[in-house]
């Protein structure tokens, strides 16, 4: 059945707002989010410290009500009756958009199912600004969000986006950046990368490159909040993936060498991650039996 929800029609029916707070810089919120923030009954929040921060700031004092992705079913449950008890409720999450990569999808959800309307106000975005940022392509992008903590399935995410031509969005804690650009550089090599870093905040920085650089990284300086933008990919890489399988073809011909040594002496003559070029054998390998 289509349902219709018009957010803006003032006919009393009961309505929760999800508003997107500030990714850093305090300063970037709405002065409709603001609104809502001070006529709000009680504020719905997923870390009860963390607003209370953003809401001194512009001095405003309200009861706080934690939702957060532990309890997020029965926070939401409990929510519902308070709206329904006219009580005037509105969600953040600790930083951007509710639901982006944070809580709420479940609150969303089960306001629906009971007829709550949502509205959702909008703000700042991690994302968004990391790839207008990049100076990678931005008319068609792919925004995966956090990769697997396990290396394995990492790679394996990883490898299903190798073939996508749009620009690819990442985000990662920073303990896992190390490992997460190691695998981004074996997975995608000779590729436009952009790290975008501590977004709005003072230190924040566009670390622009291509992923075969990335060894040349200085983790120790690599600290804060992070998006990867990667580029998807062209037809060159297309080109230049048939061109190395040539290369690989020739080389396992014509020299008596292992496939370890294969890999070494092809990534050490187009400055290419071996583990890259084992794959790309493997790949032959698996098509010739
Ligand atoms: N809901 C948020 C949004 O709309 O962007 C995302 C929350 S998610 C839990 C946190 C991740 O977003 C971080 O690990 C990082 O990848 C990214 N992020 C958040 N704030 C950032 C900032 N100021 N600079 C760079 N990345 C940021």
């Amino acid at each position: 059945m289509i349902k219709k929800d018009k957010s803006y029609i003032d006919d009393n029916s009961p309505i929760l707002y999800f508003i997107a707070t500030p990714i850093g810089n305090l300063k970037d919120i709405t002065l409709r989010a603001l609104e809502l923030l001070q006529q709000a009954d009680i504020i719905a929040c997923e870390d009860t410290r963390n607003t209370k921060k953003l809401l001194s700031f512009y001095q405003i004092d309200k009861p706080l009500f934690s939702l957060h992705e532990h309890n997020e079913i029965s926070a939401a449950n409990c929510l519902i009756e308070k709206i329904k008890q006219n009580q005037r409720i509105v969600y953040v999450s600790d930083a951007g958009y509710p639901i982006i990569s944070d809580p709420g999808q479940i609150l969303a959800k089960i306001c629906l199912q009971n007829n709550i309307k949502i509205s959702i106000i909008p703000g700042a975005s991690a994302f968004l600004m990391g790839l207008l940022g990049s100076n990678i392509d931005a008319k068609h992008f792919y925004f995966y969000g956090f990769l697997s903590p396990k290396a394995n399935e990492r790679i394996k995410q990883l490898k299903s986006l190798q073939s996508i031509p749009d620009t690819l969005i990442f985000y990662e804690s920073p303990h896992r950046i190390k490992q997460t650009l190691d695998a981004i550089k074996q997975i995608f090599p000779n590729r436009q990368i952009c790290i975008a870093r501590e977004l709005s905040k003072i230190h924040e920085e566009y670390i622009r490159l291509n992923t075969n650089e990335i060894n040349q990284i200085n983790f120790d300086e690599l600290i804060g909040e992070m998006v990867i933008i990667v580029q998807g990919q062209t037809q060159q890489q297309e080109i230049d993936k048939a061109f190395l399988i040539d290369e690989i073809n020739n080389c396992l011909k014509q020299d008596n060498l292992k496939d370890k040594e294969t890999a070494k002496l092809i990534a050490g003559r187009f400055n290419l991650p071996k583990n890259y070029i084992y794959d790309l054998i493997l790949e032959i390998k698996n098509k010739q039996n």
